[in-house]
C-alpha cells in the first residue's frame, strides 16, 4: 500500500508504505520525536503555572488595595508582558516604597 504523505517534520510531500507513518525519513522521524518530547515538556511548564495560579484567590485579590504584577495578571487575565508595557507608557503606574512592584487597584479600574 502507498500512501500521499506530507512530513510532519521538513513539509516534504513523500509516499509512505503505512497510514501511520508520520515523516519521510528516518532522520525526520527521529527529530520531530524529539521537537514533540520538547514540546511535550512546554506544555508541562504551562501546567505547573495554572497549579501555581490556582492556589491564588481572586476575590481575596479583588478585596487589595495594593496588587503585584502576578496578582494584576490573574485578575485582568492578561500577561506579564502587557503589563509592563503599560507601566511603561503610562497607563499604569507603579508604587514607590515596596520591594516588588506594587499597582493601586483603582488604577486598574479606569483601564
Ligand atoms: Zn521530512
Amino acid at each position: 500500500m502507498e500512501v500521499n504523505k506530507i512530513c510532519q517534520f521538513c513539509g516534504n510531500r513523500f509516499v509512505a508504505k503505512k497510514t501511520t507513518t508520520k515523516c519521510c525519513s528516518d532522520d525526520c522521524a527521529k527529530k520531530f520525536y524529539k521537537k514533540r518530547k520538547r514540546d511535550e515538556k512546554i506544555q508541562a511548564s504551562d501546567k505547573d503555572l495554572e497549579v501555581q495560579i490556582k492556589g491564588y484567590d481572586i476575590e481575596e485579590i479583588q478585596k487589595k488595595d495594593y496588587l503585584s504584577i502576578k496578582e494584576i495578571m490573574l485578575l485582568l487575565n492578561i500577561s506579564r508582558t502587557s503589563i509592563y508595557r503599560m507601566l511603561k507608557d503610562g497607563r499604569l503606574s507603579k508604587l514607590e516604597g515596596f520591594k516588588s512592584i506594587r499597582i493601586r487597584k483603582v488604577d486598574l479600574d479606569t483601564l
